[in-house]
Parts: C-alpha cells; sequence; structure tokens
C-alpha cells in the first residue's frame, strides 16, 4: 500500500473526552472516529487490525471445531420475554419497533435467539455435541461508555454457544474453550490471566474471564503469589481473618461520639483500630430490610451481596429517611443491637468479639459488643472484598492484586436456557431431555484497545507483530525529488509486496521529522528509512518499532533482513 492511495490521518492533539492511552491513541493514529456516544466508525487503517484479530479467533475456533454460523443482530421482544431477562438486562435493552408496532431488540448478547436454533435444529443425542458461533456486532446501551471502543454501546464479540447431552460432555467443550481461547491470546500477543468470574445477567453455574494485564483495566484481579488461584474482585472469596471468636472481655458500654459519622472518625474519636469496629450497611431486602455487617476497615462486596437470596437485585441502599424509620437514627449510628431486620454478617464479623457499633442512637455508638451476649444476627456469608495480604482461598498463598481489561468470558450455563425455552433432544433410551449448554464470549473491538494499552510508548502505539496493519513501513526521505531515493524504495516495495509481506510506503510529500513521528505513532514494527547519503554506501537504515535501535543494512540484504525479521 502506498499512503497517498491509502487513507492515513493522523493528529497531534489528544482528543478531550480521551481519558486512556489507548483510545487517545487509537484517535490520533486514525484508528477510530467517534459518531455518537459509544459509537465508533472503524478507519480502513483500523479495520486492518480489527480483521486481523478477528481472523485469528476464528481460525482458532475453527481449529477446535466450533461452526461458524451469523444470526440476525435484531431479536424479537417475545424471545426474551420466554427467558425472563428483560429485567436483568435492565436499561442496557436497546429497544426497537417496527412499523407494525411489533417490539424487538438489538441483541446485546444471542442466548437467546441460537437456543431458538437449536431447538428447531436438533432433536436428538446423536447431533450433540455441537458448538457454534459468530462475530458479529452487538449493543448494550452502557450507563457510562467511556474509553473508545473499550465500553462502547455498539462494539463486536465473537459469541460461541455449545449444546451437550450431559454436563461431562459441557465441562469438556469448556475445557477446550478455554485452551482455544488462550491459544487465541497468545498469538495475539497479550499477556493475561485466566480468572474465576461472577456470572452476571448471563447467569448459570459457574464462569471465568480472560483479562489482559494493564494498569488501567477496569477490572481488579486478585491472585495468590505462589499458588495458582485467580479471582476477579468481584468473585475473590474472602476468607475469615480470624480463626474462632474470643471470649469476651468488655462490659458493654454506651458512648457519646457527638458528629463521628464515619469509621475513620469514630475510631479516632475513641481511639482504636478500624478493626475493632463493625459496619452495618443497610439495603433493600425481598421480604424486609437487610443488614450487611463488614469489618469497619472492610468494603462490601455489591456483587456478592446482589447475588444473596434475601437481597433485592438490583442492589440498593436505604435513604436517610428508611434508615431513620427502621432504627430511629442517623446513618452513621446504626448497629446490630437491637436491629429489627434480617441481619448478614461477613465471616470476620461472626469471629469478632468487643467491637464497636453504632448504637441506633444518633451520636451514640457501643464499645464492648459481642455476639450472643449482646446482640445476634441471622446468617454468615462472605460478603466482603477480599484485600491484597490475605490468605489466598485455597489456602496457597497470600493474595496480590492487578488491573485487569476482561476481553473473554466463558460460561457453563446448564439448563437455564434450554429449560426455559424447552430446548430437548431425545436420548439414547428414547426419552425426552433438556440440552446442557455452555456460552463463550470475546470482545473483539475490545481487543484490540486492550492490545494498544499493554503495547505503547510515549511516542506511540508498537503492535504486536501478528496484528499490526501493516509488517513494514518503507520511509523514503526526499521521495519526490531524488530519483535515486525513489527507485531504491519503489524496488523494497515491489519485492515485499511479492514476498507477501504486508508493506506501506510513505510517498506523500511531507518533511521527515513529520513522517517520522507519524510512523512512531502508528507503530508499524519495522521500519526501512531510505535516504541518499546511506545509499551513497549502498545502505538503508532499519529501525525496530519496539526499542527504537537504528541499524545500517546494507542494500544487497535488506530484503532477506526483512523477511527474516517478520518471520520471527
Ligand atoms: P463488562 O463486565 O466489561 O461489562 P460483560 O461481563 O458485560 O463485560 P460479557 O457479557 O461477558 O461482558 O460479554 C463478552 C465480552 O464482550 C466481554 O468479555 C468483553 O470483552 C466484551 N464486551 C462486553 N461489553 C462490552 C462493551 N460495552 N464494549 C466493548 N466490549 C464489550
Ligand atoms: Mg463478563
Amino acid at each position: 500500500m502506498r499512503t497517498t492511495a491509502f487513507h492515513l490521518v493522523t493528529r497531534k492533539e489528544t482528543p478531550q473526552d480521551a481519558e486512556i492511552i489507548s483510545h487517545q491513541l487509537m484517535i490520533r493514529a486514525g484508528l477510530i472516529r467517534k459518531l455518537g456516544a459509544g459509537l465508533y466508525t472503524w478507519t480502513p487503517l483500523g479495520l486492518r487490525v480489527l480483521q486481523k484479530v478477528e481472523n485469528i479467533i476464528r481460525e482458532e475456533m475453527n481449529v477446535a471445531g466450533a461452526l461458524e454460523m451469523l444470526m440476525p443482530a435484531v431479536q424479537p421482544k417475545e424471545l426474551w420475554q420466554e427467558t425472563g431477562r428483560i429485567e436483568d438486562f435492565g436499561g442496557q435493552l436497546l429497544a426497537i419497533r417496527d412499523r407494525a408496532e411489533r417490539d424487538y431488540f438489538f441483541g446485546p448478547t444471542h442466548e437467546e435467539v441460537i437456543t431458538d436454533f437449536v431447538r428447531h435444529e436438533v432433536n436428538s443425542y446423536k447431533q450433540l455435541p455441537i458448538n457454534f458461533y459468530q462475530i458479529q456486532t452487538k449493543f448494550r446501551d452502557e450507563i457510562r461508555p467511556r474509553f473508545g471502543v473499550m465500553r462502547s454501546r455498539e462494539f463486536i464479540m465473537k459469541d460461541a454457544y455449545s449444546f451437550h447431552l450431559s454436563q461431562e460432555s459441557l465441562e469438556t467443550t469448556y475445557q477446550a474453550m478455554k485452551q482455544t481461547y488462550t491459544n487465541i491470546i497468545n498469538r495475539i500477543g497479550l499477556e493475561f490471566r485466566c480468572v474465576l468470574a461472577d456470572s452476571g445477567a448471563i447467569g448459570g453455574s459457574g464462569s471465568q474471564e480472560f483479562h489482559v494485564i494493564a494498569d488501567s483495566g477496569e477490572d481488579a484481579i486478585m491472585y495468590s503469589d505462589t499458588g495458582e488461584y485467580a479471582a476477579n474482585l468481584e468473585k475473590c472469596e474472602a476468607v475469615s481473618l480470624l480463626s474462632e471468636r474470643a471470649t469476651p472481655q468488655q462490659a458493654l458500654e454506651k458512648v457519646h461520639t457527638p458528629e463521628q459519622k464515619s469509621i475513620d472518625a469514630v475510631s479516632q474519636f475513641l481511639q482504636v483500630e478500624a478493626t475493632q469496629t463493625i459496619k452495618t450497611l443497610l439495603v433493600e431486602g425481598i421480604d424486609e430490610p437487610v443488614a450487611l455487617v463488614v469489618r469497619g476497615d472492610h468494603s462490601l462486596n455489591e456483587v456478592k451481596a446482589n447475588n444473596l437470596t434475601s437481597v433485592a437485585s438490583p442492589l440498593r441502599m436505604l435513604n436517610d429517611d428508611e434508615i431513620k424509620q427502621l432504627t430511629g437514627c442517623d446513618a452513621g449510628s446504626i448497629g446490630v443491637k437491637d436491629l429489627n431486620c434480617h441481619i448478614i454478617v461477613d465471616r470476620t464479623v461472626a469471629n469478632m468479639s468487643d467491637f464497636i457499633c453504632g448504637a441506633n442512637e444518633t451520636n451514640y455508638h457501643f464499645t464492648g459488643v459481642n455476639w450472643e451476649r449482646d446482640a445476634s444476627y441471622h446468617i454468615v456469608e462472605d460478603i466482603r472484598d477480599a484485600q491484597v495480604g490475605d490468605p489466598s482461598p485455597d489456602g496457597l498463598g497470600t493474595l496480590q492484586v492487578a488491573r485487569g481489561i476482561e476481553v473473554g468470558h466463558i460460561f457453563q450455563l446448564g439448563s437455564k436456557y434450554s429449560e426455559a425455552m424447552n430446548a430437548v433432544v431425545l436420548n439414547e433410551q428414547g426419552k425426552s431431555q433438556a440440552m446442557e449448554m455452555g456460552c463463550y464470549g470475546m470482545g473483539v473491538t475490545r481487543m484490540v484497545a486492550a492490545a494498544i494499552e499493554q503495547n505503547h510508548d510515549d511516542k506511540g502505539i508498537i503492535w504486536p507483530a501478528n496484528i499490526a496493519p501493516f509488517s513494514v513501513a518503507i520511509l523514503p526521505m526526499n521521495y519526490q525529488k531524488s530519483e535515486r531515493v525513489k527507485r531504491a524504495a519503489d524496488e523494497l516495495y515491489k519485492a515485499l509486496t511479492a514476498a507477501g509481506i504486508e508493506v506501506i510506503l510513505d510517498d506523500r510529500k511531507v518533511r521527515p521529522g513529520f513522517m517520522m513521528s507519524d510512523f512512531e505513532l502508528l507503530g508499524i514494527p519495522h521500519q526501512v528509512i531510505i535516504g541518499d547519503r546511506a545509499l551513497d554506501e549502498n545502505n538503508v537504515e532499519y529501525r525496530s518499532r519496539v526499542n527504537m535501535e537504528t541499524t545500517k543494512v546494507s542494500r544487497d540484504i535488506i530484503e532477506a533482513h526483512l523477511k527474516e525479521k517478520v518471520q520471527a
């Protein structure tokens, strides 16, 4: 490709709404352009990268025996009524109405559509197991679309759905997909981690996410420093930090704590550690309000809380009026003694003794509170965020944290959808049986942003070789004026193109400095600078975008040199 025959529009300025580096670089390098909130155009340059990612995914899915298909993006509302998921997806669903007043959603995911397809197509165990996939545009009306294509509203996902007669067969395909995801991200060339995950609105019995490790990642990944355990913070099990409950030492005492509303304020005022206090959070419950109690220095894990059967979903904290009505006090003085609601305590809290909590009377706290003697709870649950330094839940090592970008999520769904939608087959005994199901999502557009987030420097993008829009850039100095430079550049371009290497030749009439910084920004892995001075000695310059080292290479061997670099 010659730049004059291509569309290359780079920008010097960083766009104002671009908070993270990948978003900034994607706009500056001209890979994407914004159309509206969470809506982006992929330029010819950006599409080259996107299609490479797509092709790697497609190849690996095919190797794993999955079958590519394509379902409609627009889905009849009735399908979603069969599974009752409209509420689970809430405001993320984009509703559409046709001229006959029929209701549709623009698909955020395709469990319903594939299950409908399969219930009509598959009726015997002999057709199982089977794994379908598509690479397609999804729409989710995200509350906060941001970070460019990292969290957009319209995006491309590879989604696969497998169907089985038994849980055992599902397990086999699930493990195969896990391996396939590992192969895909390795081929793209990114550092990642596979972690235990919450299944959210997709549901099912268990799931794992694939995270590209990057400081800007929205998710916290907890992992053991010496063991294998790794989980999204949303899911990470938090063990009790107290192995057993000590016998009470202190008497219960009510103390005046004027205007001390936060845990920090109260513990400072009373000159105790926050670890001696508890925090009582009141949330809406299914039948009655629920108190969720964590140690003062711990934070409530909202995903775990939302998953509790007695807690209303989505999680909602009681407001000041509701708190006052229930407890008679302000939010800063809620406590567990004589609290009239369903009380759920965290594992660590259940083992505390002589602790401090609000007195359910504004500006008062209790000290020396002990379970059984002074207060009681209904049930113990794991409801806090795990913290760095906690023992790993599998008993091996200590938890550490890293930031991750979720690029893939694989689920064991069991019969959730097949039962709701009556997707059955006849088994070997000729009896009707609901199919077991798995689903496997991968963010194709997000993967490109994640790749940049992990591979850049202050000059621009450093593309991993397998997804670079071009492998080689030929940068002639004075192409328009020097006949000799032009000839050398054209010859090399022809030879590399003939060898099947993707090469871009910058034949624009621009200053050398401008050209150089453009290609630093664009991140083409291998760059050849051709100028009169080097040509005097029959040389050209080779530069690697990774380390920006420039070496002189004889014209006689530059072609072989590049072929070797590109294949490496
Ligand atoms: P997130 O937690 O980031 O909102 P999710 O759990 O809702 O994602 P899944 O339903 O598991 O996402 O979708 C499969 C994959 O699709 C995700 O792993 C992610 O890579 C991608 N994806 C999901 N939402 C978006 C989005 N708004 N923009 C870009 N990619 C997305
Ligand atoms: Mg997910």
